[in-house]
């Protein structure tokens, strides 16, 4: 049989008929099964699936199915599909079932794509390496002793292992791109207010952005034509209309801007290995006929500081929701209120979760509120300033996704700060609420995969996708 691991294969075998979505479907699920000791999948939806690919099968034959016909895709486990279980990789939202679709599902669903089952993450998507779900850690593909990467690191190791096509992501710190370059794939996060957030477990919702996570940026491409747009349960996504990824990326490749960030190329934290590879890359684009120039960012050691004042401050009241009362786990123990609220909650949350909603009610409490969370905003305007002046000049800022490659379970744990430095090239793209991707170009030589990241301008994504394509399909 002809390969599939991609959207863009399946769509020829479907249309010589070499294979059916069926056919593609009963593949994944085996290779599900095979696969199990990853701890990708949390649940596979087998039953949801199979009958969708009988429809679409159906559909293909009277030539009526939809734009995504043949995609096998699984999401992380903070998107909601209605009838299904969603529970952020939390004991406080175990069992939990969805009682209405995200966006992002209608809209994938409509275009007929088969959703296969829910991912493993970090427990409401805080962390770096799949570490902190009450439900298991996910083992990178490339090397089980390692970690995926995080805080999506399930939907990420499902598309690097072939168990579907692809996955959706949340990014609110590079939570796409980090396991995307830890796992060799490629992880995009879209202009924040391009896709719609509605039916995902907040986390920090200033900053949290759904992308795909994909083998190829074909496949990126044609997700996010379908999932990104105006929506109207979501006041945040933008009305600008959403073009045609798919055909802007057949486009022939321009002579582009290309900008690097001095500070982040000279980080004492990143792998010698990483540092050489793009500064190749760079001096390969300029041999190509680009212009690339050596920029300065003077926020770089602020970047972190900032994003955790802000996000926790976000998380501490997105989470104030989970009270034993409204949703889902409540202590047995509890036996008034107040016991509900304090055994539900210190039951139901994990480790990180505590520390992140201690953290962020003590930046917005009245005392330190100046002096962590009004300064964290500062910092953020004067990083979006500066990276709306770059962009004014350059078409993209190029630099590592990571600082190393994949690391060893347990090689962080015990320092939280060494942790959340592990996001040091990604949150930048965050706060200034641009368009990111990951692209597996890099091979270190400890056999393990890394990513080169890209950003570009707010709501950039075609030439951000045409320059990707370009790149990896020359690497
Ligand atoms: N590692 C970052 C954090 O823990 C990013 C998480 C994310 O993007 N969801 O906050």
């Amino acid at each position: 049989m002809q390969k599939f691991d991609t959207l863009q294969e399946t769509r020829k075998g479907l249309s010589d008929k070499s294979i059916s979505c069926t056919s593609v479907l009963r593949h994944f699920l085996s290779r599900i099964e095979e696969q199990k000791h990853l701890g990708a999948f949390l649940e596979v939806f087998t039953d949801s699936a199979i009958i969708k690919a009988a429809e679409v099968d159906e559909k293909l034959k009277t030539g009526k199915a939809g734009k995504l016909a043949g995609l096998v895709i699984a999401l992380k486990d903070n998107i909601c599909y209605k009838g299904h279980k969603v529970s952020a990789s939390s004991r406080i939202l175990e069992n939990f079932v969805s009682l209405y679709s995200s966006t992002v599902v209608e809209r994938l669903l409509a275009e007929d794509a088969i959703i296969i089952g829910r991912c493993n993450c970090d427990e409401f998507a805080m962390g770096s390496s799949n570490e902190n779900s009450a439900f298991g850690p996910v083992k990178n593909p490339h090397d089980i002793k390692r970690v995926s990467g995080g805080s999506s690191g399930g939907s990420t190791a499902a598309v690097a292992a072939r168990l579907c096509h692809a996955a959706l992501g949340t990014d609110t710190g590079g939570s796409i791109r980090q396991p995307a370059s830890f796992c060799g794939v490629v992880g995009m996060k879209p202009t924040y207010g391009r896709v719609s957030r509605y039916g995902i477990v907040a986390y920090a919702s200033s900053f949290d952005q759904v992308g795909p996570l994909t083998l190829c940026v074909e496949d990126a491409a044609s997700i996010l034509e379908v999932i990104g747009g105006c929506d109207e349960f979501d006041p945040t996504v933008s009305s600008k209309p959403i073009p045609a990824y798919s055909e802007e990326i057949e486009k022939a490749q321009p002579p582009v801007k290309i900008a690097y960030i001095k500070e982040c190329i000279e980080h004492e934290g990143l792998d010698p290995e990483i540092r050489a590879f793009v500064q190749n890359l760079l001096k390969r684009l300029e041999a190509e006929g680009h212009t690339v120039e050596a920029i300065d960012f003077p926020y770089l050691d602020y970047l972190v500081p900032a994003y955790y004042v802000l996000t926790t401050a976000e998380a501490s009241s997105n989470l104030a929701r989970y009270d034993g009362v409204h949703f889902g786990y409540r202590s047995p123990k509890a036996f008034d209120l107040e016991s509900t609220y304090k055994k539900s909650r210190s039951e139901g949350f994990g480790i990180e979760v505590k520390r992140r909603i201690m953290l962020g009610t003590f930046v917005l409490s009245e005392g330190y509120y100046d002096a962590y969370y009004s300064k964290g905003q500062k910092v953020r305007r004067l990083i979006q300033e500066k990276t709306g002046e770059i962009f004014s000049k350059y078409d993209f800022i190029m630099l590592p996704t990571t600082p190393g490659t994949a690391f060893e379970f347990g090689a962080n744990s015990a320092d939280p700060i060494k942790m959340y430095l592990e996001d040091i090239f990604t949150v930048h793209a965050n706060h200034a609420g641009i368009p990111a991707i990951s692209l597996p170009l890099g091979k270190h030589s400890n056999g393990l995969p890394f990513g080169v990241q890209i950003m570009a301008d707010h709501f950039n994504e075609a030439s951000l996708l045409r320059f990707s394509k370009s790149l990896l399909n020359n690497a």
